[in-house]
């Protein structure tokens, strides 16, 4: 029997704890691990520690093993979490999602391949056409998606640089009939600099070792990635040229035209010929050196050649009374213009190629009256917390990002399942836990955020600095709990505490349990304004390539007309993040929470203190807690009469009971759980898995 297996090797269900505190955690996590179980339960959610090898437990007959199935009828799995997933947006007409979490290399983006590979495996039984080719489509897009979006990182070969959230519609049937993709916080600085031993975004090497002669003459390319400044830090690996032919195909399954593949193609060309422009600086005036260069960027740009070498040299400003005049750039400000454009074209392009799959994938002409509900599942695979030695920026956003993501959390399981509680008429006990909410106003609060704080310094005329800017924090959330601030080296401090009795600012005595994100403060207002040269936008909006114009509608705009401040980064990802959790906060959630067990990508290291500080940093003692304190189990009478009668005597072989309810009471009092569980108005409510493992055990021997 597949559930006990799981029991032989520690505890397959965290609530199944005998106390929830971190050392019987972390021991359990590790005895699974080194006896390769990478799953375990939380409830309905599963950690996964990446086994960093194969593991042959996603074939075809395991799809098969949890299709349909109750979560504890089998040993933890993702498939078990998708399944969850997709029987209660069938069963139940719900929108679900599936929010993925972990560090970088923990195993988020795999896995949410799986999920997907489980779902599109599930569906569409008698392979209908129109289905299959929805899910080929939701398929192949990961493969582009990675290509633009990924890159090889100190943590990750192959690491997502950008959060992404996919819904998949589903019809009355269950069958996919399209999706949506949304991306987040595309890592764009990586486009220009990337850190020893890292790569920059896959498509480059993929372009230049894989693509054909003729093409990459076209583009008036070298083959050799040591030739450009963008790509001379990373090493080509041997799966570029593959990779390049599998990217090409499932552009043309997806079904992009040949022009815009061309153009994809030229302006990743533009991007690396951009990047290797110098500037020099002859009697007072900036001139770009290698003008061969600039021809062929205008050539690849579909953009006239002075246009290109004028909004590298120049900037356009209005001046108070109205006047336009054109400013020459310094050698310094021609550099930053050149880098922040390039990166900017790569960004939109990133963009494009998502609204382009998402144009494809939509679900079209459906008629809610003839086609019945339309539901989705989400699957949300996005960065987790991120704290290196040196946090900057997008540390920041993701770590805010994250906060958001558990508050959600909190408010879903605590509220929702008060309110089913409620509805079943069943009693329950509020329990005490440490609400994040407090952190996130810190963060997004308007008029006094750090957010709100930056975003001052920003518009503020004048040179304000860093520096400045951290003594404006200071100055008004010197007195937050969870704000502070070391001034010589120029870092602030957030803390995080996920200890749900109390808070403990600074004790290194509970440090499993308080999180300390420090940042530091350099370059946080140029990230944050993120400045454009409107010439750049102007430039490519006059393209007579009309896919390169339609990147860059706001360079329709002349320098009179672009009044208003553009919004900065951060309150950018803000926005973008609170409209991910309101389309998260209105779906049912199941997790899944991934380890990464140590920094050697080994099979067979479990690293004690890198695994206690993503449990701390994850929740995961909160969600166990939050999971004992209610009911962490739920099944309708009848389902769970036609699973078990043969358990008990007054249901089988006859059911000699009057209701389904009062044969349930039968079967569970006969088996001594009566405390173990609540009776609702149509369910029975069970605490831990405990009883239910029994159930299956006194099953298995009966069938
Ligand atoms: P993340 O998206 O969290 O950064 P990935 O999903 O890209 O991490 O995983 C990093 C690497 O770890 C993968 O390239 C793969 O080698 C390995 N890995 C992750 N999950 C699994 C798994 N379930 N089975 C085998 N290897 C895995
Ligand atoms: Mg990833």
């Amino acid at each position: 029997m597949a559930a006990l297996e799981g029991l032989e090797f520690g505890k397959s269900d965290f609530v199944l704890l005998d106390e929830v505190n971190i050392e019987q955690f972390m021991e359990n996590l590790k005895l699974r691990f080194e006896n390769a179980h990478i799953y375990t339960f939380i409830g309905e959610g599963v950690v996964s520690v990446n086994p960093y090898k194969q593991m042959d437990i996603y074939g075809k007959e395991d799809i098969n093993a949890y299709r349909g199935r109750e979560l504890y009828e089998n040993p933890p799995h993702l498939y078990a979490v998708a399944d969850a997933a997709y029987k209660a947006m069938k069963r139940r007409a719900k929108d679900t999602c599936i929010v993925v979490s972990g560090e970088s290399g923990a195993g988020k983006t795999e896995a949410s391949k799986y999920i997907m590979q489980y779902i599109a495996a599930i569906t569409n039984p008698s392979q209908r056409a129109e289905v299959e080719s929805v899910k080929n489509v939701l398929l192949k897009s990961n493969c582009v998606l990675e290509a633009f979006g990924n890159a090889k990182t100190n943590r990750n070969d192959n690491s997502s640089r950008f959060g992404k959230y996919m819904d998949i519609n589903f019809n009355f049937n269950g069958n996919p009939t399209g999706g949506h993709i949304n991306n987040y916080l595309l890592e764009k600085s990586r486009v220009v600099q990337q850190n020893g031993g890292e790569r920059n975004f896959h498509s480059f090497y993929q372009l230049l070792r894989g693509g054909s002669d003729v093409m990459l003459k076209s583009l008036h390319l070298h083959n050799d990635p040591a030739n450009y400044v963008y790509t001379r830090e990373g090493a080509t690996s041997n799966n570029d040229r593959s990779s390049h032919n599998a990217v090409l195909s499932a552009l043309n399954v997806i079904g992009f035209s040949e022009e815009e593949i061309h153009s994809i193609y030229r302006i990743l060309g533009t991007v690396l010929i951009l990047g290797n422009l110098q500037f020099e600086t002859d009697s007072e005036s900036v001139r770009v050196v290698g003008m061969g260069d600039v021809s062929h960027i205008a050539e690849l740009t579909s953009t006239e050649p002075d246009n290109v070498t004028k909004s590298l040299l120049y900037r356009t400003v209005a001046t108070g009374d109205g006047e336009v005049i054109e400013k020459g750039h310094s050698e310094k400000e021609a550099c930053f213009g050149r880098d922040a454009f390039t990166k900017a074209l790569y960004e939109r392009l990133f963009g494009w190629i998502v609204g382009r799959i998402n144009a494809v994938i939509e679900v079209k002409d459906y008629n809610p009256v003839l086609h019945g509900k339309n539901t989705v599942i989400g699957v949300l695979d996005i960065y987790g917390f991120e704290i290196f030695d040196n946090n900057s920026f997008e540390q920041f956003c993701i770590n805010y990002c994250n906060e958001k993501l558990q508050q959600l959390f909190i408010q879903l399981i605590l509220c929702q399942e008060q309110d089913e509680y409620r509805r079943e008429g069943i009693k329950w006990q509020h329990i005490d836990y440490f609400n994040n909410q407090i952190i996130v106003d810190l963060v997004e609060q308007p008029h006094k955020g750090i957010i709100s704080v930056l975003d001052e310094a920003c518009l503020s005329v004048g040179k304000v600095t860093d520096t400045v800017c951290l003594e404006s924090m200071d100055a008004k959330l010197g007195q937050h709990p969870h704000y502070t601030s070391r001034k010589p080296v120029s870092v602030f401090i957030t803390s995080l505490c996920r200890s749900h009795s109390r808070l403990l600012y600074f004790s290194h005595s509970s440090i499993s349990l308080s999180v300390y994100f420090r940042y530091s403060i350099e370059g946080f207002l140029d990230k944050n304004k993120d400045p454009l040269y409107q010439d750049f936008k102007r430039l490519m909006f006059n393209s007579s390539n009309p896919v390169m114009k339609e990147m860059w509608p706001d360079g329709q705009l002349s320098i009179t007309e672009v009044t208003k401040r553009p919004l900065t980064a951060a309150t950018l990802f803000k926005n973008s993040i609170v409209a991910l959790v309101e389309k998260l906060g209105c779906k049912e959630p199941y997790y899944v929470r991934c380890i990464k067990p140590n920094d050697m990508k080994s099979p067979l290291l479990f690293d004690d203190a890198r695994c206690q500080h993503q449990v701390a940093y994850l929740g995961l003692l909160e969600n166990v807690r939050v999971r004992r304190a209610g009911f962490a189990y739920r099944q309708a009478y009848t389902r769970f009469l036609q699973r078990y009668k043969m358990t008990c005597v007054y249901t089988w072989p006859n059911h000699l009971m009057e209701t389904d309810r009062e044969a349930v009471e039968a079967i569970v009092t006969q088996h001594g759980f009566q405390d173990d569980v609540a009776y609702g108005h149509t369910k029975l409510f069970v605490r831990t898995p405990k009883s239910l493992f029994t159930l299956e055990q006194e099953r298995a021997v009966l069938i």
